[in-house]
């Protein structure tokens, strides 16, 4: 795929408004724009109606561009070159929507009377880059411990959520009450002088205004809500394909070529490395993305455990997914590049945006390298990615002062006649409530893989457990040994209740013996 995305992003041209629309280089975009401001509904389409009908019907194609088949597995090549064009659309309707706004600007001047160019305008608030990120969950979702039906005027003027917000508004009737309810639309919503008029607004443009108002206020919020619902699971929202689409534009990356895998919280491509350097970094020439996903439906899978539970309430209502989101990016790369330090094989972070990590790929030619547990190692092989395995687990806790916490033949790659390590964005320090317990289990999948695998000279899980962690617990069963380590996870936690900070380490019989071939 050639690097389209470079040169068309230049801007258009100044010129007067409606000439500019022709310049498109890609036509008309299907991403019909709809109008904005109350200002120019009240003026103009309360008397049309038809044309708000019209409106209407173009939300779910706005979506649909949206969840646009980015990857779809089908056909790759062509979904990312899409993608591609698409992302360059959104940029080039960008700068036309600015360029929209200085003509404006300019033509009104300090004019009493204003004309409005919001219907020439291409991208959707929804699109766009300003909402960032500071949606609060909790406004979205139904809250527990809120009344439904509130008894004072709500701050919002609309209730119900997603598809329910247009059935629950057929009940009301009174014209002039829903001009009134306008007043209760987002202070940043502009609802013009229509507030002080007799108008009665039809359930019908009230329910399109409200739609509207809810569109702005809570875009990202409906994207995720959408989706949530959408069977495109592998697609990336609009503002992800942005991003990835500046680092094509940057020159960071040559091209995305597309996905490598699809989970249940990332989803990552790949993508040739481009020339320009990032800070002091050379780019490698191919480099996975990690794409957090910002779905939500592990927030949403955990909350269950929360919400209902009173002492989390207060908490619960600040949390902020996108901050979440990105926090898990944030610690992978962190984690990575602690280990990198180490000298452990494992990606090498390139860049981290938001929720997007790039890292180096770890792989040839596009294919990326096998996991462990799907490729057959000679017995000589297995047994030095074994001794390889021990050590790096050694290095991880002593060194880079970390479990991995989700260490598995999954997350190991085979490559260059070695094990590379992955996926850490889970990984915490030892110290960590369950950090023991989390090792434990590391090395009862290791130990088990190896041990199937016909590494004769593999330590069962507890043996590793001491050899990695260097403390000597002596229970010769399971059981036993399990609950030792939480009474040494309890202790730390007394601890920390006592002394208000964590033990540095958990104390331990001297240095592990630090096994290599
Ligand atoms: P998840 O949380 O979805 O398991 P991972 O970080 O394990 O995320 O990535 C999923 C898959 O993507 C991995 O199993 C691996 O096949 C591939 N992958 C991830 N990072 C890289 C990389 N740097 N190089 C090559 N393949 C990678
Ligand atoms: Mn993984």
């Amino acid at each position: 795929m050639e690097s389209v995305g470079v040169a068309a992003a230049t801007p258009p041209d100044a010129g007067p408004g409606p000439a500019w629309q022709s310049k498109c280089p890609w036509g008309t975009p299907n991403t019909t724009s709809i109008s904005c401001s109350l200002a120019d509904v009240m003026s103009e389409q309360l008397a049309k109606e038809l044309q708000l009908e019209e409106e209407n019907a173009a939300f779910p194609e706005v979506v649909a561009v949206a969840e646009g088949p980015f990857i779809t597995g089908e056909n790759i090549d062509t979904s990312s070159d899409l993608m591609l064009a698409q992302m360059l659309q959104m940029e080039f309707d960008r700068e036309y929507d600015a360029q929209l706004r200085r003509e404006e600007k300019k033509i009104n001047g300090d004019s009493k009377v204003s004309i409005s160019f919001e219907n020439y305008r291409k991208v959707h608030p929804y699109d766009s880059d300003s909402s960032e990120d500071e949606v609060d969950w909790q406004d979205t979702r139904h809250d527990p411990y809120r009344a439904d039906k509130p008894t004072t005027t709500p701050r919002r003027g609309f209730i119900g959520k997603g598809k329910d917000i247009t059935t629950k508004h057929d009940e009301v009737v009174c014209g002039r009450k829903n001009t009134a309810r306008m007043e209760n639309f987002a202070p940043e919503f502009q609802v013009g002088d229509g507030i002080g008029m007799d108008l009665k607004l039809s359930n019908q443009v009230f329910n399109a205004l409200k739609q509207h108002a809810y569109s702005e206020e809570r875009r990202s919020a409906r994207l995720h809500e959408k989706k949530e619902h959408s069977t495109a699971e592998k697609a990336v929202d609009p503002k992800t394909r942005l991003l990835l689409y500046k680092m094509v534009n940057a020159g960071m990356l040559e091209t995305i070529t597309g996905c490598i895998s699809t989970g249940k919280e990332s989803v990552v491509f790949h993508a040739y490395g481009g020339k320009s350097a990032t800070e002091d970094k050379v780019i490698p020439p191919e480099c996975a993305i990690k794409v957090f996903k910002t779905t939500l439906n592990e927030f949403k899978n955990r909350d269950k455990y929360i919400k209902d539970d009173y002492r989390f309430k207060d908490r619960f209502s600040k949390l902020n997914p996108r901050k979440i989101i990105r926090m898990w990016a944030e610690k992978e790369m962190h984690n990575l590049t602690r280990m990198q330090n180490a000298g452990i094989p494992c990606p090498q972070v390139v860049i981290l945006k938001k929720h997007v990590l790039v890292m180096s790929f770890i792989g040839k030619d596009q294919i990326p390298a096998p996991k462990l547990k799907d490729v057959t190692l000679s017995s000589e092989d297995m047994k030095k990615a074994y001794y390889q395995t021990l050590s790096m687990m050694q290095q991880l806790y002593k060194e880079c002062n970390l479990v991995h916490a989700d260490l598995s033949e999954y997350n190991m790659l085979w490559h260059d006649g070695k094990v590379w390590l992955i996926d850490v964005s889970q990984s915490v320090e030892p110290t960590h409530p369950h950090g023991l317990e989390f090792l434990f289990r590391d090395c009862r999948n290791v130990a088990q893989f190896f041990q199937k695998g016909g590494v004769a000279e593999a330590l069962n899980e507890r043996e590793l457990f001491n050899a990695v962690s260097g403390l000597n617990i002596t229970a010769d069963n399971e059981v036993d040994f399990q609950a030792e380590i939480e009474a040494l996870e309890k202790m730390n936690e007394d601890h920390v209740q006592n002394h208000g900070k964590k033990l540095s380490t958990f104390s331990s019989d001297g240095d592990p013996p630090i096994y290599d071939e």
